[in-house]
């Protein structure tokens, strides 16, 4: 039997009872009043199963109006929920219960502070007092508990109504907002950080050097204002690409720079610093000088490479001009000092010149003076007797002693000059018998009696030389022989493709070995010449103009044998 049949029943045994209430004299009827009461029943039980259709209509679309709003409660998108003046929950639907995670059986009749913090609770009950004062609940925020996972954010608000027993109780919409408010805070710290870095990009941008922030593959993440503007590219042109295909240099001059290799570029970023060409848009090339700092996470892995950058260019050419300004002052520093001190070395010689002058002309030239003095008063004593013969003795001793004081001057001079540097080479063609010839006219007062120079010559007698210097050296080195020995004299010449060999050859005192090596220093004279005169710079002077004139000279000697000295001479 269904729910249905047992309330007809119901209804059958009340509706007998009511009619056996009813007075006796209704029930004593004719056949006639029972015909027409029997077709009104009839009529009556017709009008009430047609109400009963009509209720049963009523009941199905009530129940369907019912389950729609069941459906409507239960399954909102949001959480709906019923609490009273104290804040115990009268109803919840199941997405409220979901949201708590609980089952609705265990909810009712329950606190909704039982599903958060005490603090959380004061806060609810403070907006709720106000609910139930104002007849609204204003929008507020809990942090729930989630019975069996964790907690959420939940955004209460609703309205206050009366129940059909005139109690207040507050309706409340439930929602979880914990992703929305994630999102919010995820949104303002994105803000945050957007406006952090714009406010670095600035900072970066008013900074006079380039900042350029290079990632692990080299490629432009990040460059400032000062970089743009000195590159002259737009920030999209750059930002993203490979930096050291696009725009570095490896050249100066080079209008198409190649990129240095990875392994290159990878040592190059690892440097403190290093120097390096920058390509502009125009094409000019920039030198800046990079101070790099690579950047590591907390994880240790790279990040790429932060640089600053400064434009060095002007300042490398000012420096490579500095440079030279400072090389080219040290230079003439150098040669101003050399000059100087050149200058006061020859200034030196020429004062030891001067005082040795005064020592040796007090010496040596006394003797060929007071030889000429008392030669000529002895001329006139003998010109008086009559004694040609000794006069011409003295006269030769006069003359003798004349070349000797002239043989000291013109060292003197020569040297003079030399040190001044007033002397020049002049070549000229000529005679090398007439040269001779001159020489042997030369020598001729300085020879002792029965000495001579045997002169011999091969090859051909013209020759290209400075005559005066030749002439000078030759008679220098004659007259050594002459003065260093008692014989003979051998002279040869010779003159073979272009080069001039003269030898002279004494068999006189010769050098002493341990003295040969300071031969041709100024003023030196060997122990073996003491009683002799001189004044040690003959030599000295020979030397000095073969210099000048690219010749050389070379001597043997051996004590007591006598020497060789020869020089060569190219035309
Ligand atoms: P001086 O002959 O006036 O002393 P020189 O410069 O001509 O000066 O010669 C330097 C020294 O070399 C001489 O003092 C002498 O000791 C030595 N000398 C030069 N030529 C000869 C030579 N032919 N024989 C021996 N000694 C010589």
């Amino acid at each position: 039997m269904d729910n249905k049949d047992l309330i007809k029943r119901k209804l059958r045994a009340k509706a007998e009872a009511r009619i056996k209430k009813m007075p006796i004299s209704d029930l004593d009827l004719t056949i006639e009043k029972a015909k027409i009461l029997m077709h009104e029943l009839e009529v009556h039980q017709v009008e009430l199963e047609m109400q009963n259709q009509e209720l049963r209509e009523a009941q199905h679309l009530l129940e369907e109006a019912r389950d729609q709003y069941t459906d409507l409660f239960d399954f909102a998108p949001i959480g709906y929920l019923i609490l009273d003046e104290k804040g115990v929950i009268e109803n919840i639907n199941l997405t409220a219960c979901s949201l708590l995670g609980v089952d609705r059986l265990q909810i009712r009749s329950k606190p909704l502070s039982a599903y958060m913090s005490g603090e959380q609770s004061r806060t609810l009950f403070l907006n709720l007092r106000n609910a139930f004062q104002k007849g609204s609940l204003e929008p507020f925020e809990l942090q729930m508990t989630r019975n069996s996972d964790g907690s959420f954010t939940a955004l209460l608000q609703g309205t206050v109504t009366k129940d059909q027993t005139g109690s207040a109780l507050c309706r409340v919409s439930l929602q979880d907002i914990t992703e929305i408010r994630k999102a919010e805070i995820l949104k303002r710290q994105h803000e945050n950080l957007q406006n952090e870095k714009e406010k670095i990009q600035q900072y970066l941008d008013h900074a006079p050097v380039i900042f350029l922030l290079l990632d692990n593959e080299y490629k432009v993440e990040m460059i400032n204002q000062k970089g743009i503007d000195l590159l002259g590219y737009d920030k999209k042109d750059i930002e993203g690409k490979k930096w050291f295909e696009h725009l570095i240099s490896k050249k100066t001059g080079t209008p198409k720079p190649e990129a240095p290799p990875a392994f290159k570029q990878q040592e190059l970023l690892a440097k403190p610093y290093f120097e390096s060409e920058v390509r502009c848009k125009n094409g000019d090339l920039r030198l800046i000088g990079w101070t790099n700092t690579s950047l590591i996470d907390k994880f240790g892995d790279s990040l790429g490479t932060l640089s600053a950058g400064e434009d060095i260019t002007e300042r490398k050419k000012l420096e490579i001009v500095k440079q030279k300004y400072t090389e080219d002052l040290e230079k003439t520093v150098k040669e101003r000092t050399k000059e100087l001190s050149e200058a006061l070395e020859a200034e030196k010689k020429i004062n030891d010149l001067k005082s040795n002058f005064i020592t040796i002309a007090s010496h040596e030239l006394r003797t060929p003076i007071t030889i000429i003095l008392s030669s000529t008063i002895l001329i006139e004593k003998y010109n008086k007797l009559g004694q040609y013969e000794k006069q011409q003795k003295l006269i030769d001793r006069i003359k003798f002693s004349v070349n000797h004081f002239k043989v000291i001057l013109d060292d003197f001079l020569s040297l003079n000059k030399l040190e001044r540097g007033a002397i020049r080479v002049h070549r000229k063609t000529f005679d090398l018998e007439e040269f001779n010839l001159q020489l042997r006219n030369d020598i001729e007062g300085i020879l002792k009696p029965g000495q001579r120079v045997i002169h011999t010559h091969t090859g051909n007698k013209k020759v290209v030389q400075d005559r005066k210097m030749l002439r000078h050296i030759t008679l220098n080195l004659l007259s050594n022989a002459i003065k260093y020995s008692d014989e003979d004299i051998e002279m040869h010449t010779m003159v073979k493709n272009g080069k001039l060999t003269i030898q002279i050859r004494d068999r006189g005192i010769g050098i002493p070995l341990e003295e040969q090596e300071y031969l041709f220093e100024r003023f030196f004279r060997a122990k073996n010449v003491e009683h002799l005169g001189g004044t040690g710079l003959g030599l000295s002077i020979v030397e000095r103009y073969l210099d000048l004139l690219g010749g050389s000279i070379e001597f043997t000697s051996a004590l007591g044998e006598g020497s060789t000295f020869t020089i060569e001479l190219f035309e």
